[in-house]
């Protein structure tokens, strides 16, 4: 098939969990798809977890099924560091553009890793959510897809960079490599453009960006994770000692000001963090402020759980304020019953940010009605743009993993229209 202008049943946009499930389901059902994916591997926000639900397993456990059935399938044309540019046209024929950019390599057989510790520029890492630096050659993440290392763009013209990249002993590093266009002519087009951590500067007084040792709960499950910028070990950025830890539940999340809704599954995350809390530093307080505790279905028993450690207390309030005290946080917060306040202080806090829709905070191409706070309204009718997963509400993975298998059937449904 000619890459510069081709045709495929589907058009997969985002190579998170929800975006790989569609493309393998509605590949496995026999139709041809183009998955698009921006960052330079696939995995999208799972593969920065430390565990994930239903079953608590790394992200590599999910994601490396799904590779094998992405390799075993002719019918995906991956493409990795690359965006829709522009969308035209209806199905059965829209004619999509699409901007891939360099990766600064070619495949070669050979493992940078030793070498790469010697390259002299290093950038801020954004898979750590901007904890730590990595350096200008880097190879994703330990299960990326492709397995291919990368430049980092940032360093393309930095001049100790391009002179370290002239002792490259492998020959793989190409610094000429240009940005390309690819013309791509679809049936339907799946959005699969998921979340992003709402953003915790905004919430005022809770002292995040202002307080180091405020953290999101995305950026701990990178501090919890053995591939993140600590190799797993639960240390406060200030480098103080962690003996207490806070969760700040709902920090943005049912507040006009903010996100109006549930984002669903933060409760759940909590929870699951206090159990890395509790396995890294067994003697460890550990403290969740909550409105009320959400964890629907099989969630409630991890619940039970946790609240069978003596260790663990649950604390009915709305957090007030974040404050650095001289032996700590001071974590304040107003019981939303009876309007009591209490502080505890404890040396991290954790705030529960919420799910916000890719779409709310990036224009897409997209030819689909987006509700207010930016999710996919999804068609009663097969229509030819559709969202999946945290591109239409809140979801955990096993959900999102349902909810692209339905977005396949949907495709399967233009496809055969046409
Ligand atoms: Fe708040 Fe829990 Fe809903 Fe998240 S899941 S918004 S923390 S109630």
């Amino acid at each position: 098939m000619d890459e510069q202008r081709a045709a495929y049943d589907l058009l997969v946009v985002g190579g998170g969990i929800a975006g790989v499930t569609t493309a393998i389901e509605a590949a496995e059902a026999g139709l041809t798809v183009a998955l698009v994916e921006r960052e330079p591997s696939l995995g999208g926000r799972v593969a920065r977890f430390h565990h994930y639900f239903p079953k608590l397993c790394p992200p590599s456990c999910g994601l490396e099924i799904n590779y094998r059935r992405l390799r075993e399938h002719a019918n995906v044309r991956v493409f990795t560091l690359a965006s829709v540019e522009s969308i035209e046209g209806d199905s059965p024929e829209i004619e999509v553009t699409v901007c891939v950019r360099p990766r600064y390599t070619n495949p070669v057989a050979f493992d940078y890793g030793e070498w790469a510790k010697t390259c002299p520029v290093d950038c801020e890492d954004p898979f750590n959510y901007g904890i730590g630096r990595r350096k200008a050659l880097y190879y994703p993440w330990d299960n990326a897809y492709p397995p291919r290392w990368v430049v980092d763009e940032r360093a393309v013209d930095d001049p100790a960079f391009r002179e370290w990249a002239q002792g490259d002993p492998a020959g793989g590093i190409d610094l000429d490599q240009r940005e390309r266009t690819v013309s791509l002519t679809v049936k339907s087009v799946a959005w699969a453009t998921g979340w992003r951590p709402y953003d915790a500067s905004k919430l005022d007084r809770l002292g995040f960006g202002e307080l180091p040792d405020v953290l999101t709960n995305v950026i701990f499950e990178r501090l919890s994770a053995p591939d993140g910028p600590t190799g797993g070990e639960l240390t406060a950025p200030s480098g103080r000692e962690v003996n207490r830890v806070a969760f700040v539940q709902c920090a943005g999340s049912r507040d006009k000001d903010h996100l109006p809704y549930c984002s669903g599954v933060c409760c759940a995350v909590s929870l699951k963090q206090a159990s890395y809390v509790r396995e890294r530093l067994p003697e460890a307080e550990i403290h969740m402020f909550y409105i009320d505790v959400r964890t629907p279905g099989r969630l409630e028993d991890f619940l039970q759980e946790r609240e069978q450690d003596p260790r663990i207390t649950l604390h009915r309030g709305k957090v007030a304020k974040v404050e650095q005290v001289e032996d700590g946080l001071a974590v304040t917060a107003e019981n939303t019953l009876t309007g009591d306040r209490e502080t505890v202080t404890v040396d991290l806090v954790v705030l529960a940010t919420g799910m916000q829709p890719t779409a709310a905070v990036e224009k897409l191409a997209a030819r689909a009605e987006l509700d207010e706070n930016g999710f996919f309204i999804q068609d009663d009718e097969p229509a030819a743009h559709y969202g999946v997963g945290t591109a239409v509400r809140p979801l955990g993975v096993a959900e999102t993993l349902q909810d692209a298998t339905g977005a396949a059937m949907k495709a399967l449904q233009m496809a055969r229209r046409s």
